[in-house]
């Protein structure tokens, strides 16, 4: 379905996604890099000229704006996100986004990239969208989408808004965050800074697609220290850390609880590195599961495989230490579902079934949650995530901003 908007949010995105703003984990720094200023920068001048109140980057690297609200009455208020960096994942620099005009439902080539094919066949979803303007990188980088789609989204609505003092709605706060792909996207300050009482975040998939759960999550540092010894004179003596190291990954399980071999709704153990040398080792796991009881006891059973290894060498010394990193939001969303039921209701209303499934990850919305704010996650229409055969449709794009100028007009009915 064409929208009013669709020219708008094309050139919104084609000029974002040709910024490089992509995240660097192993950066120390907020933002981790600098090209995110590139994009930060010129949301600010862009928020300006659309006429945005308050409009500010703050020290942590997040643009905050107000678009005020047109009723008297006192209505809540409503928050809008996206983030603006890339995933780290792919090659971001140099992106050359190609529209493919009035989509003809065939496979879509890539002229960096001969040999790379986007096939309706392999994705229906892709397969359902013929006629719509369908959105590419060219071959050797993301597209992006994820997430100046949500950016795109969210700027077309402020403009539209902040032109049209006629449609009712209370005040919306908008925040256009740097660096969620490594998962820092949220400062301590950002919910009091944003001052919403709920807020959704532009960074869900297909149309309908309304996200209020996300993995409970927890990280692992386990450290081991041998007993080091020239090999020459080892006997009975050298306790090699890696070999201990080994053992703890053959003892866990590897036919069930890893990413691997698990979906839907269940949890996994998976070890993300280890390094080492036979005097000392450390390994670094990541631990996931919707439930608090789920996500405990692979915490318990991460020690109970430590001490069973322990106990087979004493003079060794391992320790495992959990670190806890975000939990579902539905923990707190279902105690008040308000923002869930109207992210529904808008979507219903702009002609769409909303669908909820849980998310196998954690979303900026995750830790402001858990923070005081709570914040669903809203679809965009991106697809492919993370690599070169990332596409969306504008029409998507289209359907995503008609649902969230209905959601600005029926959250302040409230
Ligand atoms: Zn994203």
């Amino acid at each position: 379905m064409k929208t009013e908007f669709d020219a708008e949010l094309e050139s919104r995105l084609l000029r974002y996604t040709a910024i490089d703003s992509q995240s660097d984990p192993a950066s120390p720094m907020s933002p981790s890099t600098e090209v995110q200023f590139d994009m930060l920068n010129l949301l600010v001048e862009e928020l300006n000229g659309i006429g945005a109140s308050d409009v500010r980057l703050t020290d942590y690297g997040t643009v905050l704006a107000t678009i005020p609200a047109t009723v008297e009455h006192d209505a809540p208020v409503m928050g809008l996100l996206a983030h603006v960096d890339t995933a780290p994942a792919f090659n971001a620099t140099g992106v050359k986004p190609r529209v493919h005009r009035a989509y003809d439902g065939q496979p879509i080539l890539f002229p960096d990239a001969p040999d790379l094919r986007l096939s309706p066949d392999d994705y229906p979803y892709l397969a359902s969208k013929e006629g719509h303007d369908i959105i590419t990188a060219s071959g050797t980088t993301l597209l992006g989408a994820d997430d100046k789609a949500g950016v795109a989204i969210i700027m077309t609505v402020a403009r539209h808004l902040l032109a049209s003092p006629g449609i009712p709605h209370g005040p919306i706060r908008l925040a256009f965050t740097p660096d969620e792909e490594i998962g820092r996207g949220v400062h301590p300050d950002l919910p009091a800074d944003l001052g919403a009482d709920f807020a959704f975040t532009l960074d869900g998939g297909a149309v309908g697609e309304i996200e209020y759960e996300t993995f409970s999550a927890d990280g692992a540092t386990i450290r081991i220290e041998g007993v080091s010894i020239h090999p020459g004179t080892a006997r009975g003596k050298l306790v090699n850390a890696l070999h201990l190291a080994a053992k703890i990954v053959q003892t866990l399980p590897q036919a069930t609880m890893t990413p691997e071999t698990t979906a839907g709704r269940e949890g996994f153990i998976m070890v993300t590195d280890m390094k080492g040398s036979a005097a000392t080792a450390e390994m670094h796991f990541i631990l996931r599961d919707f439930e608090r009881d789920g996500l405990a006891a692979k915490g318990a059973l991460l020690q109970e495989v430590c001490a069973a290894v322990q106990s087979g060498e004493p003079r060794a010394r391992i320790t495992c230490e959990i670190t806890p990193q975000y939990r579902n939001m539905r923990y707190w969303l279902e105690n008040d579902m308000t923002p869930v039921e109207l992210a529904h209701a808008a979507t219903r209303a702009a002609g769409f079934e909303p669908r909820s499934e849980p998310i196998r990850g954690g979303t900026d919305g995750s830790r402001l949650t858990e923070m005081g704010v709570p914040c669903p996650n809203v679809f965009t229409g991106m697809q492919n995530l993370h690599g070169p055969l990332e596409w969306i449709s504008v029409q998507d794009m289209g359907a995503a901003t008609r649902t969230c100028l209905i959601l600005a007009r029926r959250a302040a009915e409230r």
